[in-house]
């Protein structure tokens, strides 16, 4: 996936998410459920103010189900805000959805006054995936680059749900350079934006500290000592990542161990809890163009 948020693209997602908000009663605010807070962009909080959210929490089925739960927790201790964690994928859990739009705008709902619904959150969200789980046909084209929406107004998606425009897309917030390794780390920004080496090393050092024993079981280790870099040679030796020689060829172990974090397979990892601090910085190591 190719980052491309020129100043000119943000300006346009701000106008669109400042026309939206008079025109829709419930907001649907799409995050990665392994990230919440850096999936996340503090505009949408400033344009919708009071304006009834449901916090969707997608991609449960990669996140740690206890940090989900304190994530749920958190979220809907916030005022005219719920919170739902979901696969967008399994059509079984969307009816929670429609019917939590429904009692986040109790004045709506009935034939001819639907719940206008807009759909927003940065790319790689699974925004898509959801409008077309939610409207039962291909209406929004999954894996779509960021800043490319096919516009269309409204949607039916039936229960007395309408949706506006499709899908709204805001970029993520990378202030916060921890923020941005963790996008980085879950692959939802490009891999051209960051090296592979240093995000897998971030990574591996947030895995030793939260989750050494799913690192120990997914990779056969035995112990686990030294930091970081010690543990990416480690796994490359062990899975064969090797350049003429027999020695490591780290970037070909740090692909490995990314492609592995973000594929579910070292185990459901969250990488945010909701105490976790917050650090924004003016710059940060990412560069979006
Ligand atoms: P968008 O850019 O926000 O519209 O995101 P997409 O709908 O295109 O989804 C981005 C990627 O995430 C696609 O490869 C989807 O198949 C995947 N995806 C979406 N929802 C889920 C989910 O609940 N679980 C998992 N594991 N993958 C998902």
């Amino acid at each position: 996936m190719i980052i491309n948020w020129f100043p000119g693209h943000m300006a346009t997602a701000r106008r669109k998410l400042v026309e939206a908000m008079p025109k829709v009663d419930v907001v649907i605010e799409v995050l990665d459920a392994r990230l919440p807070r850096a999936s996340a962009n503090p505009l949408l909080d400033e344009l919708r103010r009071d304006k009834p959210c449901l916090k969707l929490l997608n991609k449960t089925d990669l996140a740690d189900p206890a940090a989900t739960k304190d994530w749920i927790k958190y979220f809907n201790a916030q005022k005219n805000t719920r919170a739902l964690a979901v696969s967008a994928k399994k059509a079984s859990e969307l009816m929670r959805i429609k019917k939590i739009c429904r009692e986040l705008a109790p004045k709506r709902g009935t034939p001819g006054r639907p719940v206008r619904v807009v759909v927003v959150g940065i790319p790689n969200v699974g925004k898509s995936t959801l409008i077309n789980s939610l409207a039962g046909r291909k209406i929004a084209r999954v894996g779509d680059k960021p800043a490319i929406t096919t516009c269309q107004q409204q949607v039916d998606l039936r229960d007395g749900i309408m949706l506006y425009d499709t899908p709204g897309m805001l970029w993520p917030d990378l202030s916060d350079q921890q923020a941005a390794y963790r996008l980085a780390a879950a692959g939802s920004i490009g891999d051209n934006a960051m090296d592979p080496y240093i995000v897998s090393l971030f990574a591996l050092d947030f895995l030793l500290q939260r989750y050494p024993r799913q690192l120990q079981s997914r990779y056969n280790l035995e112990r686990l000592e030294g930091g970081p870099e010690e543990l990416l040679l480690d796994i490359g030796r062990r899975r064969g990542c090797l350049i003429a020689g027999g020695e490591v060829d780290p970037q070909r172990a740090s692909e490995l161990v990314l492609r592995e974090l973000r594929a579910g397979s070292i185990g459901a990892i969250s990488l945010e809890l909701p105490q976790d601090p917050v650090i924004r910085k003016k710059e940060t190591q990412v560069q979006v163009p």
